[in-house]
Parts: structure tokens; sequence; C-alpha cells
């Protein structure tokens, strides 16, 4: 059972094929300054039939593709057919750099393999069931009516994996059923989810992937005011503010620089504009761990995962200073540990678990899309 897994962006195309019968992937590719989906695709498909995998797409068992935002229309993965192409067209809006792209990557993969089964697996269905006091913003309430306007969250198919993994484990090792989790994804982008029994019933990323913690280039939360501000001071147009707080804020905006490898050893040479985007970074977290157990009532365990969660000790041990008060404590010297399995980082008198969790979303894409094959809904 072979399936690839396709993630087309604007400039790159991301693909691994897996054998889902041992869950291995076989290739891992990535082409990158895509111009021209179709040359990608084609480059793809030699990359593949040059190590004997395949000798074109149609021999394939299917193909799962990630695609942005599948607003509300999407709860689950959906097999691939011309009513779907069209609502993931319609959605457009909601994330026009994104869903146009992801659209190029179904529309060539169906122009080469007509005929086997493909499958859009979205990075906000995970979210779908969030509560209506969670994704309804403060505004009048016709703008979700008419303009669809509310919480949508992403990062779902991480979330998710990691949940279910964290999820199995407790129950495993700790005799926890329905657990209560706080799920940490910080890589470039960073968001937060409560998840209880499985549910995400909030996360930190709103109706675009702007809202939230602090990130690489993104401001995260903040007064919606600042925009009419410096809209009216500096003449700033839409393009400028949207730039802006994409791409010039965040760790990037505060500290010149958004790699957080970089940005720890600046500030370790004693930058204080580094040492300043850390501290932000890791409080914004630490707001979101406090507003989260309360909504959970209670947490039993954090999960950190993305490329800071996983391997930064140093960002963990912030996140989790002075936290004992809501029964949170790491152990400084399990914290030091890397691993490609599952890590446990709480202290023994830590009521919370604190967990480190790699994160696959190629993998969950290729197990949903198997799952959307096998039980088509
Ligand atoms: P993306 O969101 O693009 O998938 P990743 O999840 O790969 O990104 O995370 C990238 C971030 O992880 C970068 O800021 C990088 O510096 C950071 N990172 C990776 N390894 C470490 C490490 N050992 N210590 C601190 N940060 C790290």
């Amino acid at each position: 059972m072979k399936i690839l897994v396709l993630n087309s962006g604007s400039s790159s195309l991301k693909f691994q094929l897996f054998d889902m019968t041992c869950h291995k992937v076989l290739y891992s590719g990535l082409i990158e300054q895509v111009r021209d989906h179709q040359q990608a695709i084609k480059t793809m498909v030699e990359k593949l039939s040059g190590q004997g995998h395949i000798r074109q797409l149609a021999d394939l068992d299917a193909i799962g593709h990630r695609v942005v935002h599948g607003g509300e229309c999407f709860k689950q993965p959906t097999l691939i057919n011309q009513q779907t192409i069209e609502a993931i067209e319609q959605l457009i809006p909601l994330a026009p750099l994104h869903n146009p792209a992801n659209l190029l990557g179904i529309k060539m993969a169906r122009q080469y393999a007509p005929d086997i089964p493909q499958v859009a697996v979205f990075d906000t269905s995970f979210h779908a069931g969030l509560p209506d006091y969670a994704c309804i913003y403060g505004l009048p309430y016709e703008l979700y009516n008419k303009h669809h306007i509310r919480r949508y969250g992403f990062h779902g198919t991480s979330h998710h994996y990691v949940s279910k993994k964290a999820a199995r484990f407790l129950q495993d090792y700790h005799n926890l059923e329905h657990p209560r989790l706080i799920s940490l994804h910080l890589g470039n982008g960073a968001s937060a989810a409560a998840i209880d029994n499985g549910q995400s019933i909030d996360t930190s990323m709103g109706m675009t992937p702007l809202e939230g913690l602090l990130m690489g280039s993104r401001s995260g939360d903040l007064d919606p005011a600042i925009l009419f501000y410096l809209a009216r001071e500096t003449g700033a147009d839409i393009q400028t503010l949207d730039d802006l707080l994409n791409k010039q804020s965040g760790l990037k905006g505060i500290c010149a620089q958004n790699d957080m490898r970089l940005i720890i050893k600046q500030a370790e040479q004693g930058d204080k504009l580094s040492k300043l985007a850390i501290k932000i970074f890791c409080y914004r977290i630490k707001k979101y761990i406090g507003a989260y157990t309360a909504a959970l009532n209670g947490a039993d365990a954090i999960i950190f995962t993305g490329g800071i969660g996983e391997n930064s000790a140093v960002i963990r041990e912030q996140v989790c200073k002075n936290m004992n008060s809501l029964g949170i404590k790491l152990d400084k010297h399990k914290n030091q540990q890397a691993s490609d399995n599952i890590l446990e980082l709480q202290s023994q008198t830590s009521k919370v678990k604190i967990l480190v969790i790699k994160t696959n979303e190629e993998l969950e894409i290729a197990t949903q899309t198997y799952t959307a094959i096998r039980d088509p809904q």
C-alpha cells in the first residue's frame, strides 16, 4: 500500500512516499523554487522512479494532499472530486497564499493520475469542533454569517498527531484515560491547543495563522487598534500592514533574527534584544498554558513539539519556570535529554506531565488518507 503525501506550497513541493503496510517512509523529497507545478511534479516522478519506487504516479494506491484552509466545510479528510476542488477554491479568500498553491498540486496530481484516490487533509479540521464561545470573535455576529469570520485554528495535523501519541502513552504508562492536554507546536509558526479527551476545544491561531503566540516573523496577539494608529500616523496601506505583521514582526521584528538556534546563541553572547525576544516568546506561551489550564479545568500533560519544542531545552525551561502553582515542575536534568521517542520531563512532584513528542505531519496525512480511502464517508 503506497501512499504519497504532497505538500504543495507557492515556491516548493515537499513530498514523502510511505509504505502504509509497515508505516515506513520510502522516499522523502523537496523541490524548491517551484514556479511551474507541472514541472515540479514531473521532477518528483523522475526522482521516485529513479529509486525504483514507482514508474508513474498512477502506480500509487493513493495521494494525500495537505490543504491549509478547510473553512467550515471540511471537518475531516475528504476524497477529492470536482466538488471538493470547487469548495477549496471558494475558500481562497480565507487563505490567499496557501490554498491556491495547494490546489495547483491537487490539479496536477489529478491530471497525471486521474484514476487513483486522492484525499485532502486540512490544517484546520482538527479544530472544526471548537465550541462557539471559543471560535466566535467579539464582532457583530453578522460578520460571522456573512463573511465567515471566526477562529479556525491551524497546525491541526500536528496537534492531532502528538495528542494521539500522548494519549496512548499516558494510558499505557500512567493509567490515565481521557487526558486534558495542552499541545505546544513551536516551530517557525507556533500555536497552542487545548485538547480534552481527543477534541480540540481551543487554539491560539485564529481566522488566519497570525493570531496567538509570538512566531518567527509573525506578531501573534496584539491590540488591533495599533493598525489604525499606524495607518493614520504613517499612511501605511493594507499590504504594508499585512507584510509588517506577517513577515517583519515576531522574533525577527524584535531581534532581527527568526532562527531560534541563532537567537539563543546571540542571547548567550549578551545580545539584549535576543534575550528580550526569548523572554517575550516564552512569556506568551506561559500565558496560554495558564489560559488553557483554566479552559480545561486542569491539565494532565503539556506537549512540546515542532523544531523549537522538540529541540530546545533552554526554551522549555523558561516556559515551565515558576509554574509550580499550576502543578507544573520541570526536571532540569531530564530536560537535557534528547530522544526520537517520547520524552517525559516532569519532576517527581509535578502534577502535570511534561512531554516532548516529535511531530510527523506527513505520517499523519498518510494515515488519514489511508483511513479515508478504506472507510469512505
Ligand atoms: P517549520 O515551522 O518551518 O516547520 P520547524 O518546526 O522545523 O519549522 O522549526 C524551526 C525552528 O526550530 C527554527 O527557529 C529553529 O531555529 C528551531 N530549532 C531547531 N533546532 C533547535 C535547537 N536545537 N534549539 C533551538 N531551536 C531550534
